[in-house]
């Protein structure tokens, strides 16, 4: 790029202008001047191109770019920036701007822009709407932290609402933005504090620079600049600019780039990740030509599939310029920071007029081009208008005024207007009759919708807020906005017809999606705008008219032809139409909005006020019903079947219809239409009309045999089903009274009358009851408000959520045919009914509840249930039911009558009750149903029919609903007679021309009585349920103590572990006195085969599945690189553990050919599924990885079950420590001596004397068959395999290192994690006396016993397994290793390479020393000595070197204390070692006073080693433990001595074996490691290790959430990283799920979690997604899984993906859990699972998270 670097130079050209140039002189010049933008311009045009952008900005960010970029900084400040300062102020910049700020009154509001992924608060209770917020620094010093508040996080952008008042109803001002005493009248003005000169100054420099600025940044020419722009010279020079789209992907843009402009990988993700951040970016610089050939090329390669990327070649002083107005914007922003009264000159400058009039200010131009610009310049700009405009509370207003909120806007602007035309405008397809059409709902359409969602929310925010006040400015605006918004839903009106299918099946399916999502967006508007309209009479009455006009204006149901129909002795005329055979939609807005007004209507009561006004007698019910009613038919027919041919588009509107999103506006308002016109006509015409659209005239007309004759079975079903469908839409015309307006009811009964609907199903969650409301972002469901009185809450437990549960005296008003029910939750919650009612002893009838009384206006809706059509349908029914159906007539048809009968008996009741007893009730049910019936069941009264099924035994499920009803009956019968005695004597009183009058009195005080009593009824209600409320708690308290009384009589039941049977005689396991190992077979049983087998050497082999994986679990340095796996070298394990191999098994049984066969299968299955799908599944099979056949635990070894050892030989001699040290010298020696020889390096040095009977050449024979050895080697290999994260080989000598590792680390981590004693540093003798106390006194767990089978199963095989795995490994390799192990034990001067006692964690040296011996001691064909001796003296050894090791690290810290009493034994001997340690060490050590406290360390810290060695001696010789060890409880420090064959006062080890032990100890402390450690040299492990937690986390999920918010991505400089996520196990922030932070790891790109588990976790890790608020775990790269977070809110639900904004708090027992599940090495078996119980996880891309 030779253009480029000739450009590059000038810098030093311009260096020399940096001394010469004088900003003052500059400004000077320009207050001079006569046309003040020309000069600045001037300026601009000749200093902009020469400092901003010359050159390529190279992609990676080196040290080079950095530096130009602080060159660029600086002259821009110098030359661009202080010439407009020197100017504004007048002098100085930095004294002026210190002036300023003297003066300056800080914003009284908060206005704090939010980052994204900050956490946001507002207030369900005060906020003015649902975007108020705070910011958390704002809420946590305001009222509503007390309050029900909403916890979000921002999407970034927006601002803290502190301060404003009418942004909350309640608390304003937060503590720190209260205003005081001093604060200035916010309606002075600021500007008149600062000089008249500065502020005119202020007012044109202002004017210019931010016209600069918004004319480039909405500046649309590629090669020129805006005139008096134009540069002095103009050279060649183009970038060529990439603009980001929602189209492309990431990855094709770093393919494209890479191509195009040739550059790396690495720097393709950069542009890449740059222009998704700013929105453009320069992939290149340089000549014209050389900029237009890469644009060609992107543009080539991405015009394939969809629009091409947007790339221009620019000029490069136009991309300078632009560059400037951002620091230009940037620099007014800070200015104004510095006073009031520039701030409120810049808001100024920013409104005002332009002169293209209305709307042409510079603000309204850069609202205007927001689309257009890029994401970095919007921020900025962004940035500025929230700087400015929004804290200044006067221009807060006016901006708001001129941009959004509510009436005010609708007045001036006719906004809603506005708004819904260009809305309609977008939707431009329209078919014949003027309807939208919608393409098939592709990308293209989503992007309209995106377009026409934003309009949506415009208008949202125009009708947030209801007025309170209208004025006829107002209601003509509104009116004028809702012409507008009819005309919009008249073009949704019908959309999508269909036609039934019949024959075929529909080739393709409809598009149907894009009408509902348009009907769901406008769903909210639609009740808004009602909620608008109820607020005011007037509005309310013409906004009716006008809807109704609209209504009609429409083609109405086209031209049937008229058919009359007669049913029970009546006719109707209504013409033809077939929703099976004709047209017929589910989209009706028009008759929906009038239903949802003509509600209204009644529940103002302007319907009985303002009779007159309303153009009730231009309506005609049959019209108004028969759209709806055909859409309720519709939906019966789907459930009869008889659509299936229409395919899944119609199944699916059909579920959105009634589904909660859109219910509100669709399914409730067509059953409202009905109401509406069964109210206003005759009750049997409605129902004819009814019977007419469901095709069942035919069925109740005419003789009901025709029914049988039917041929078709189908049809008949059919029919039944539609039936069925007829009667429950009955029901719910004459039931669903819930409506506040339909009925008598207050709105929030018909959220209780919801929830207790649904608690009737089963016990809910707080946010399945949410989700069960209609609820949108302006309202709350008003859940909160009723639930605790109709429900009781259930707290969760560690795992699932908190549930609600119903109260049972809310059971009575449960309505089986609840309108919201579907088919499945109406049979569930009938049988959940049934059965607490059986529960309960009672009768199992499920009888309508009380509905609430109706409205006057809907008040004939009642007479529907007494009509003739409807009793002879019912009597059609009942009589179909005497004979047991033969497919003629449903069980539910019947219990849908029975209920309507129900309804109708409780409606006479009703009345009859309130009926003041001169009243005379006109509904007369009972009367009507026993009359006979007429022609053509003439089979009976109703009555008559009812009796006589009453015990017909085939409707024994109904018959106690026939009885309650007759029971109604009877009781209804009395009162009418109790009131007809009464009544006679009023009735013949006279009927003259006062009846009107005493008819109007008697309603007046029928209204009041009803008053009165509902009262009543709610004063009883609320009584009896405190009254149970306090019987319920009083009964849990009553229960509890009593529990307690019992728990504390009796003694918890003897525990004895059958196969843990404590022995009287002291149980040894370790050394020539161990018990244990004479059982004398063992039987396992074959999970496969299911045969018997006896554990044998030299039998079949019999394998456990296990899971070997690596660990840091215990880990006490994190920051440990890992190893290199070629050379990394095994045999000493260091202290701090960082690394560790743990063996896991659920401890099922095969046999190893099984086995073998099984994972055969496995590996053959795997291959073919690969080839069909590449598929992934939970397990890794090349990796050997399988599930067990059993329990599906993962797996990816098997560990060969090996017999137990052999007893102690009794025979054999015990020698002495000092006569085992010198053989197994000697026998060492000759061991050496013998590999140097044979690898060549034969020295000089004298051969070794050979202790008698020692062979080297010996060769032993195997132990096993060859089955065995197989498996020895199979489990030896896997496990090297995984630990060393190495190829499999044999051969390698550290095989069996590995195995005994993992032997020794597992068994560690159980020993460390059994007791869970929380513990901080031994800071002083406080803590050490607590802890140890702790430690010995009341451990929580005892030691045996408390392990799960599995984990017992698992260290027996593996231990024993380890003992012998020697066998199949060449013998001289483990030689070579017990040398090494020994020599570090008992160092003389030929091992210079051995590690310091400080560097080996001595549970480790102790197996692998115990372990490897048994390979040399088969040398030795003496029998001298056993095998156990030496194990003895070994742990002996190890145990005294590990009390030097803690005598050595636990006084690095200064402790004096005085010693209380006389010192006991143990404490001198303790003093006496330390002092022989100081006396090798000297100075290093520090002088300790007090034996007590010492010897306190020492036991403490070596506790852990002794239980890990009991374990490990336990399962090696079997050896079962003492009844001590079972139970917790003192005695536990002898009893484990005792076990181990260890004096209890281990000091005695020392001073017993003093001579042999000295020169030992001598050496292990002049080794120069130890000085160099405790002298500083590396961090010094202590004893006894802590047991590793996971962080600890706040309470408060916002706290982490800020956090989050504050951090970075470390790689894109102050980015904010998008997925923050916390690592559990050491705290780091991570910036996952991110191209900037992927790394490489193992040849492999992956994201920064799957990075940091490689170092934190070896491979696995526990992570909490911040912002998702969830849990992930990582294993590999290949597999992970969510889990829910230990955070729940106060419901008891965790909030996955933080959608609900409750607040959460964190539970202390699920992280306890998560924990657990980490220690106890669980994390990889939880992926599994998950990854089993669901596909989906499999496909995730793990490792870029
Ligand atoms: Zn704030
Ligand atoms: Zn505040
Ligand atoms: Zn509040
Ligand atoms: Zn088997
Ligand atoms: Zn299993
Ligand atoms: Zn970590
Ligand atoms: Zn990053």
């Amino acid at each position: 790029m030779a253009a480029a670097e000739s450009d590059r130079d000038p810098p030093s050209a311009l260096c020399s202008e940096f001394l010469n140039f004088s900003a003052r002189d500059t400004a000077t010049r320009w207050l001079e001047a006569a046309d003040l933008k020309h000069e600045v311009y001037r300026h601009l045009a000749v200093y902009v191109p020469r400092i901003l952008c010359l050159g390529p900005t190279p992609g990676g960010g080196g040290a080079g770019s950095s530096r130009e970029e602080q060159r660029e900084e600086l002259a821009c400040q110098l030359l661009l920036l202080a010439p407009l300062e020197w100017f504004l102020l007048g002098e100085e910049p930095s004294t002026g701007l210190a002036l300023l700020q003297e003066k300056n009154q800080p914003s009284p509001l908060c206005g704090h822009v939010f980052k994204v992924g900050e956490p946001t608060y507002s207030c369900r209770e005060c906020a003015a709407d649902p975007t108020c917020v705070l910011c958390m620094q704002c809420f946590l010093g305001s009222v509503h932290r007390e309050h029900r508040y909403r916890m979000t996080t921002s999407g970034g952008g927006g601002f803290c609402d502190c301060g404003d008042a009418e942004a909350w109803n309640k608390g304003p001002y937060c503590h720190n933005h209260t205003p005081t005493a001093n604060t200035r009248d916010s309606e002075a003005d600021p500007t008149a504090l600062l000089p008249a000169d500065m502020v005119a100054r202020g007012y044109s420099i202002f004017s210019i620079i931010l016209k600069y600025a918004v004319d480039l940044l909405t500046w649309d020419q590629e090669d020129q600049v805006p005139a008096g722009l134009e540069p002095p010279e103009r050279g060649d020079t183009y970038y060529c600019m990439l603009f980001n789209d929602e189209v492309h992907t990431y990855e094709q843009v770093i393919y494209t780039l890479q191509k195009a402009v040739s550059c790396s990988q690495k720097e393709a993700v950069s542009f890449a990740t740059t222009v998704d951040r700013d929105g453009r970016k320069s992939v290149r610089f340089g000549d014209f030509q050389f900029c237009e050939q890469a644009k060609s090329v992107i543009v080539r390669n991405t015009s394939r599939q969809s629009k091409p990327l947007r790339v221009e070649v620019m000029h490069s002083s136009v991309v300078a310029h632009q560059c400037f107005a951002l620091k230009a914007l940037s620099w007014l922003g800070q200015v104004i920071q510095y006073s009031d009264g520039l701030r409120r000159t810049l808001c100024q400058v920013g409104l005002q007029t332009g002169p293209e009039g209305e709307n042409s200010s510079l603000v309204d131009q850069l609202m205007l081009n927001d689309s257009k610009m890029w994401k970095g310049a919007r921020n900025i700009y962004h940035q500025l208008l929230m700087n400015s405009l929004l804290m200044d509370l006067k221009y807060k207003k006016i901006f708001a005024i001129q941009f959004a909120k509510a009436r005010m806007l609708m007045v001036e602007e006719n906004l809603m207007k506005t708004i819904i035309r260009t809305f309609v405008d977008h939707l431009r397809h329209r078919d014949l009759h003027g309807r939208f059409q919608f393409d098939r709902y592709t990308a293209q359409q989503a992007f309209k919708f995106g377009r026409v969602q934003s309009l949506i929310g415009d208008l949202k925010y125009v009708l947030i807020s209801r007025p309170s006040q209208w004025n006829d400015q107002l209601r003509v605006k509104f009116l004028e906005g809702l012409d507008a918004f009819l005309e919009l839903l008249k073009c949704m009106q019908g959309m999508d017809p269909v036609v039934r299918q019949v024959g075929q099946h529909i080739e393709m399916e409809p598009e149907w999606e894009a009408a509902f999502t348009l009907q769901m967006k406008l769903t909210h508007i639609i009740t808004m705008i009602q909620d608008w309209c109820c607020t005011d009479e007037r509005v309310l009455i013409e906004a009716y008219r006008k809807c109704l006009s609209v209504l009609s204006s429409c083609h109405l149901p086209e031209g049937e032809q008229p058919i009359s129909l007669s049913v029970a002795g009546h006719t109707v005329e209504t013409f033809r139409y077939q929703v099976s055979q004709d047209k017929v939609s589910i989209h009706l807005p028009l008759y929906r909005l009038l239903a949802g007004l003509h509600v209204l209507l009644s529940r103002t009561e302007v319907a009985s006020r303002f009779p007159e006004q309303l153009p009730l007698g231009e309506l005609s019910p049959p019209l108004l019903i028969e759209l709806p009613l055909r859409c309720l038919v519709l939906c019966a027919q789907v459930h009869a079947g008889m659509w299936r041919r229409n395919g899944f588009s119609l199944i699916n509107q059909i579920y959105y219809y009634h589904n909660v999103k859109c219910r509100v506006e669709m399914f409730d308002k067509d059953i409202i239409m009905l109401q509406v016109g069964a109210s206003m006509m005759d009750p049997n015409h409605f129902l004819m009309i009814v019977l007419s659209r469901f095709e069942l005239v035919h069925i109740f007309s005419s003789d009901c045999r025709k029914r049988y004759r039917e041929a078709n079975k189908d049809v008949v079903q059919q029919n039944n089903t539609l039936i069925e469908e007829m009667l429950h839409l009955i029901i719910m015309v004459v039931g669903e009274r819930y409506v506040s307006g339909v009925g008598q009811v207050e709105p929030l009964e018909e959220v209780r009358r919801e929830i207790i609907h649904q608690l009737s199903i089963r016990a809910m969650a707080h946010s399945e009851l949410v989700k069960a409301l209609p609820e949108n972002g302006n309202k709350e469901t008003g859940l909160e408000r009723v639930i605790d009185s109709v429900a009781s809450f259930k707290k969760p437990g560690v795992t699932g959520r908190g549930l609600y549960e119903l109260r049972p005296e809310w059971t009575k008003h449960f309505n089986l045919y609840f309108h919201h029910y579907s088919r499945a939750d109406q049979s569930k919650a009938e049988e959940a009914q049934r059965k607490t009612r059986r529960q309960n002893g009672e009768d199992t009838a499920l009888p309508p509840p009380r509905p609430p009384p109706l409205c006057p206006l809907f008040a004939s809706l009642v007479n529907l249930l007494q009509c003739d059509v409807l009793l002879a349908v019912e009597g059609a029914v009942l009589h179909w039911a005497v004979e047991p159906s033969g497919g003629g007539w449903t069980e539910s048809m019947l219990q849908r009558v029975l209920h309507l009968v129900g309804v109708a008996l409780l409606e006479e009741q009703q009345q009859l009750e309130n009926s003041s007893g001169d009243d005379d009730v006109t509904f007369n049910y009972t009367s009507k149903i026993t009359r006979p019936g007429e022609a053509p069941s003439t089979s009976g009264s109703v009555l008559a029919l009812l009796e006589s099924l009453q015990n017909a035994p085939h409707l024994e499920v109904h018959k106690d609903m026939i009885s309650w009803i007759l029971k109604m009956v009877s009781n209804i019968k009395t009162m009418r007679e109790r009131s007809c005695s009464t009544s006679t004597v009023a009735v013949s009183q006279g009927q003259g021309p006062e009846e009107m009058v005493r008819d109007k009195d008697k309603a007046e005080r029928k209204r009041k009585a009803d008053m009165a009593r509902l009262r009543r009824e709610k004063i009883m209600a609320q009584m009896s349920e405190m009254q149970k409320h306090f019987i319920n708690e009083n009964k849990e308290l009553f229960q509890q103590s009593l529990e307690e009384l019992e728990a504390s009589t009796s003694a918890p039941p003897e525990r004895s572990p059958p196969g843990l049977e404590p022995m009287c005689v002291s149980q040894v396991c370790v050394g020539p006195r161990r018990v244990g190992g004479a059982e004398p077979r063992q039987l396992v049983t074959c999970i496969l085969c299911q045969e018997e087998q006896e554990v044998r050497g030299h039998g079949r082999a019999m394998v456990l599945a296990a899971f070997v994986q690596r660990s840091t679990v215990l880990s006490k340095n994190r920051r440990r690189s890992l190893p290199d796996p070629e050379r990394h070298d095994p045999v000493f394990m260091h202290p701090d553990l960082s690394m560790g191999v743990h063996t896991a098994s659920c401890g099922h049984i095969m046999h190893a050919t099984c086995w073998q066969r099984y994972f055969e299968a496995v590996q053959l299955k795997e291959q073919r599924r690969q080839q069909r799908l590449r598929g992934h599944t939970s397990y890794d099979v090349e990796n050997g990885e399988f599930l067990c056949p059993l329990c599906e635990c993962l797996s990816n070894t098997v560990i060969p079950l090996l017999p137990q050892t052999r007893p102690p030989d009794p025979s054999v001699s015990h020698p002495s420590l000092e006569a085992w040290l010198k053989l197994t010298n000697q026998q060492t020696a000759v061991l050496r001596y013998t590999h140097r020889s044979q690898s060549g390096g034969v020295a000089e040095e004298a051969e070794p004397v050979v202790p008698e009977g020692f062979r080297v050449d010996f060769a032993p024979q195997n132990p096993f068959s060859s089955s065995v050895s197989e498996m020895v080697t199979a489990f030896s290999v896997s496990a090297y395999k995984v630990g060393l994260k190495v190829n499999p080989n044999e051969q390698d000598p550290r095989v069996p290192v590995v195995v005994w590792s993992t032997c020794a680390y597992t068994i560690q981590s159980i020993g460390t994690h059994t007791h869970t004693y929380t513990h901080t540093h031994l800071r002083g003798r406080a803590d050490a006396v607590c802890l140890s106390e702790r430690l010995l006194m009341d451990e929580q767990k005892p030691l045996f016993g408390s392990l799960p089978c599995r984990q017992d199963d698992c260290l027996s095989s593996l231990t024993r397994f380890s003992s012998a795995c020697w066998t199949s490994a060449p013998v001289t390799t483990t030689h070579t290793h017990f040398v090494r192990l020994f020599t570090a034990l008992h160092p003389d001067a030929s091992a210079a390479d051995a590690p310091c006692v400080l560097d080996m964690d001595m549970f480790h040296l102790l197996v692998y020393t115990v372990l490897s011996y048994s390979s040399v001691h088969t040398l030795d064909q003496s029998r001298w000595s056993s095998v156990d001796s030496a194990h003895l003296h070994l742990l002996h050894l190890v145990t005294v070197a590990h009390l030097v090791q803690i005598l050595l690290t636990s006084t690095t810290e200064e402790v004096c204390m005085d010693q209380d009493g006389a010192g006991s034994q143990e404490e001198e001997l303790t003093c006496q070692l330390y002092d022989r340690l100081r006396k090798h060490l000297s100075s290093v050590l520090p002088e300790v006073t007090s034996g007590w406290q010492l010897y306190r360390r020492v036991k403490v810290g070596i506790l852990p080693f002794l239980r890990s060695a009991a374990l490990f001696f336990h399962y090696l010789n079997s050896t079962a433990p003492p009844a001590d060890l079972l139970v917790a409880g003192p005695g536990q420090w002898e009893a484990l001595c005792s076990y181990l064959s260890l004096p209890s006062n281990l000091l005695q080890l020392h001073q017993s074996q003093h001579t042999q032990l000295e020169p030992l100890i001598q050496r292990w402390c002049c080794h120069p490691g130890v000085r160099r450690s405790l002298q500083g040299g590396g961090a010094v492990v202590q004893f006894p290790r802590e047991s590793n937690r996971l962080i600890d986390l706040p309470e408060d999920y916002s706290v982490l959430i800020n956090q989050a918010s504050s951090f970075t991505c470390p790689r894109s400089g102050g980015d904010k990283a998008r997925a923050p996520t916390l690592c559990l196990v050491c705290g780091s922030l991570l910036c996952s799920q991110s191209y900037c932070c992927q790394t490489e790891v193992e040849g492999e790109d992956v994201g920064a979690c799957t990075a940091h588990t490689f170092t934190c976790g070896a491979g696995l890790g526990l992570f909490l997604r911040v912002r998702e608020s969830q849990v992930l775990f990582v294993a590999g790269k290949t597999k992970g899984c969510f889990y829910p977070p230990p955070y729940l809110d106060d419901y008891g639900e965790t909030d996955q993906g933080l959608k609900r904004g409750n607040p959460l708090h964190l539970c202390a027992e699920r992280y306890r859990k998560i924990e657990r599940l980490w220690h106890q090495h669980g994390i990889a078996e939880v992926i599994g699972h998950a990854q089993e119980a669901n596909q989906t996880l499999v496909a995730i891309d793990w490792q870029h998270l």
